[in-house]
């Protein structure tokens, strides 16, 4: 009778350094199931084509991954982050506990020994320090069953490798944040085609970071559409409390008109291509014409006549048509959120 095949469950980012954590545990025979989650802030754009990237994983990396959105208890982890945030908005050690946890939920259904991650000691400032890496350990319940296989050797053994599902020396001892001996040893397994590092995550990105911290500290209930709705064009908070977004380009237009709820304005020049702009939390009847005005300031010359474009807003299905002169900037400038 064969033996049964060890199975490793890895938490997979998509990036260079968890696609090499999981082939070097597979190379030694392992099956490994890589769980990519996703949030509105890293991955979300994975969701609708969910079984492309599945495809393109396997084919690209030889690697068999499962996509799962933790939206709504990630929301919830950011009002708080026990151990606080990097930089930016990024809860970067909440982060990984979270996600930990919630690998390890999986361990049993996938019938996984132990847990897969491809942290590299000493490589990030915040979270990958040895001290860090303890106590995401400990908080994720994961002590033990957690491998890093490319630092493996500078950590003390873990329950795999001391059972023998796993061969130590086959492990690696990377460590800092010299990234040649990644890029070696990806030419080793011909992986070619992965992102650059650290890009991806909207949490640690300046700009749209400091949109979110702004949302979540003056809203109690945060709302998913909310947060994708942050993510987009141009945006206003109008003086009468309405939020306005502007679309920048065809895809934003697109991103907006999928993002409306059905309280939502959505306003279009009546000349197209034009910007497609949503206008929500709007109680201000005033508000509408001043958000078209706002609109005819971003469309097109051709949609204008003389400063002046006829705007079409519509909500619950029904139109209004206003003519609105373009707004000068220096009106709305203030209103502008960075
Ligand atoms: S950068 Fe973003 S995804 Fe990565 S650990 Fe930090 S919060 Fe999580």
């Amino acid at each position: 009778m064969s033996e049964k095949q060890t199975t490793a469950l890895a938490l997979y980012s998509g990036g260079l350094d968890s696609t090499l954590a999981c082939r070097v545990v597979a190379a030694q025979g392992i099956k490994v199931v890589a769980v990519k989650f996703v949030t509105p802030f890293f991955g979300y754009d994975l969701l609708p084509r969910k079984e492309e990237y599945i495809k393109s994983t396997k084919e690209n990396f030889g690697i068999d991954v499962l996509v799962k959105d933790v939206t709504l208890p990630y929301l919830e982890l950011l009002k708080k982050p026990a151990h606080g945030f990097g930089r930016y908005f990024n809860p970067c050690i909440d982060c990984k506990i979270f996600l930990l946890s919630e690998a390890k939920k999986m361990m049993p259904e996938l019938g996984a020994s132990f847990l897969v991650t491809g942290e590299v000691i000493g490589q990030r400032p915040m979270s990958q320090r040895r001290d860090t890496l303890r106590v995401i350990e400990r908080d994720s319940g994961s002590e033990s069953i957690l491998l890093r296989p490319l630092c493996a050797r500078n950590l003390e053994p873990t329950r795999a490798e001391l059972e023998g599902l796993v061969d130590r020396e086959q492990l690696l001892g990377f460590s800092g944040r010299n990234r040649t001996p990644q890029i070696k040893l990806a030419q080793q397994f011909g992986i070619t085609g992965y992102p650059s590092p650290g890009g991806g995550c909207i949490l640690a990105d300046p700009i749209l970071s400091r949109r979110i911290q702004e949302y979540y500290l003056h809203h109690k209930k945060i709302v998913t559409t909310d947060i994708l709705l942050l993510m987009v064009g141009r945006q206003f908070k109008l003086p009468g409390g309405g939020w306005l977004v502007v679309g920048r380009d065809q895809q934003d237009n697109e991103k907006l008109a999928g993002l409306r709820k059905p309280d939502d304005w959505l306003l279009q020049p009546s000349v197209i291509p034009g910007p497609t702009a949503l206008l929500r939390y709007s109680r201000n009847a005033d508000e509408l014409e001043i958000a078209a005005a706002l609109v005819a300031r971003y469309a097109k010359k051709s949609a204008l006549v003389q400063g002046v474009a006829i705007i079409i807003a519509e909500r619950y299905g029904v139109s209004r048509q206003i003519a609105a002169l373009a707004l000068d900037d220096s009106i709305f400038q203030p209103w502008m959120q960075k």
